[in-house]
Formats: C-alpha cells, structure tokens, sequence
C-alpha cells in the first residue's frame, strides 16, 4: 500500500516546483457568492499589470467563475503545450494579464457538484498545469465560502496574503466573519492583508464628492476593528463598473476614472504589504 504521508508531501512538492516562479500568491476570498469578490480580483490584476508587474489571474471559483465573461474570452479554446517533456495549459494573455479560469472546464448549464477533495484536486490541477512562466503576483480568485476546498487550496499554493471581499449587507457581513476566522486559525494562519467592502457607497456623476452609504454605513469597520484587521478599500457601487464588466473590459483599464482610482489604491497597498515581508 503506498504511503499516504509520502504521496501527500510527492503532491507538494510537485506544486511548489510548480509554482516556484511565482513570487506572490494573493487570495481574494468571501464569505459568501455575489459580492463582487471576482470583479475585485480582476481590478486588482489589472492594476498591479499597470504598475508593471508581471501578474496572473487564476479563477478558481468553481460555483461561479468570472472571469471568461470579466474579459470576453468565453468561447476561447484553451491549448496546451509541451514544456520539459509535459504537457502544460497555455493560460490566455490579455491586457498583459496571464489568465486561466476553472469556467473552460465546466458546463454552464449544469451546476457544479463537485465535492470537496475531488474539487480541490481539479483546483490544484489547474493552477499547477498552466504554464505561467515569471509571475510576481498570482491574483486567485478563491471559491466563496469557508471549507475543505477553501482550506486545501490556501494551504498548497501558499498564499502571501489574502483579501476578504464582503458588502455592507448584514447577512454577507456574517459569512466573511466565519471566512477570517477560518484563514486566522493557528494551524492555518494565511497573513491578512484586509478586508474590501464593496459597494459600500454611492456617488452620483453631477456629485462627485458626495458619498451616500444606501446600504448602511460603518459596519465594515466595525468588523474589522473587531476581527482585528485592516480595512483597506471601500468600493462604491457604481453603474460602470458593473457595465464595463458585462462587456468584458472591467473599469480598471481605464486610467482616470474615481473607480478605476480605488482600484489603483488598493492594489498599491497589496503591493506594498506583501512585497515587504
Ligand atoms: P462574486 O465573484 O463575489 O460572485 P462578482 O464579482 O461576479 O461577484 O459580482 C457580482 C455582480 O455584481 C456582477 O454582476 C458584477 O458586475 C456586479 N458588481 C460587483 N461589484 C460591483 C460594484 N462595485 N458596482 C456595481 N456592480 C458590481
């Protein structure tokens, strides 16, 4: 019989060579699906490509992928190529961003039920048999929730840092609590770089120095304070960005919009926080 202690530190040691060109593994998590967790993953890739680092975006929300649709690449084909005697995934390279999405692998129309280490495994093949080549940042964008796929996929690729993506609703508030607490416990201890409230205002184009708070002010940062991290980027819920999603060119490619400007902001901490350790 083999060894499970043995085959399991094979795995690992195949993902870390892997991954061993990519300097910076950032986790951009939720509690909860539909908070806007990929469209943060995506801006943040694009900002940190606009500063001139060499990124990627691995889209590995299996219960409901973007990122095909974020960048209008949804009917590509995914090729492969041989590298070293291996076959490898040619990740999908737009506006300098290397991307690979779990959403060429599934079908649409059909719900995902997958469970959790045959999902995990898929997750850990995707991200390991893509050739990415040089990056300094891998942006991951994580499945929402907190569990066994969650934690496997934090824990093999080692992540640097990890973004907690939630929205001034209550109820979203309460999943991203049990997610933090998840990434905090001891055996897992992933760092934090903070927490991004997303449409946590609004600001009318003819005002643009108002904000109103329509869903409710101040909770994020009540959260934070008590989960004891930072919170470092409130998003407002803006018409254009959900348009410049749909049409697959999210906001951040613009250079001098006050969205695109958040974005920028947040990326420059992630940059800073990270590089540093
Ligand atoms: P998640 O990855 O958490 O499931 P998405 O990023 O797919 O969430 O966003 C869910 C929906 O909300 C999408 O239709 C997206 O365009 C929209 N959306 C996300 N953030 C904003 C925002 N700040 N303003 C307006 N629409 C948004």
């Amino acid at each position: 019989m083999t060894n499970m202690f043995e085959e399991k530190k094979r795995k690992q040691e195949a993902i870390n060579v892997a991954m061993s060109k990519i300097k910076h593994v950032i986790a951009v998590a939720s509690g909860k699906g539909g908070v806007g967790k990929s469209t943060v993953a995506a801006n943040i890739a694009i900002s940190l490509a606009k500063k001139g680092y060499k990124v990627g975006l691995a889209d590995a929300d299996i219960y409901g992928p973007s990122v095909p649709t974020l960048f209008n690449i949804e009917n590509e084909q995914v090729m492969a190529t041989e590298i070293d005697g291996k076959q490898l995934m040619l990740p999908f390279e737009k506006f300098g961003i290397k991307m690979m999405s779990v959403g060429f692998f599934v079908d649409k129309e059909k719900p995902m039920l997958w469970r959790g280490p045959m999902a995990a495994n898929t997750l850990t093949q995707l991200l390991t048999e893509t050739h990415w080549g040089e990056l300094d940042f891998m942006v991951l964008d994580m499945p929402p929730g907190t569990g066994d796929i969650q934690l496997t996929l934090v824990q093999q690729f080692s992540v640097t840092g990890s973004i907690f993506v939630c929205t001034p609703q209550q109820l979203a508030v309460a999943d991203v609590r049990r997610a933090v607490n998840m990434f905090k416990n001891d055996q897992i201890a992933i760092p934090i770089i903070g927490l991004v409230e997303n449409m946590a205002y609004f600001t009318p184009k003819e005002l643009p120095n108002n904000k109103y708070y329509i869903f409710g002010k101040g909770g994020a940062e009540a959260l934070a304070k008590e989960l004891d991290v930072e919170l470092i980027a409130q998003i407002p819920i803006s018409m254009d960005i959900s348009e410049t999603n749909d049409n697959g060119n999210p906001i951040s490619l613009e250079f001098s919009s006050p969205e695109a400007e958040c974005f920028m902001d947040l990326a420059e901490k992630i940059a800073s926080k990270t590089i540093k350790k």
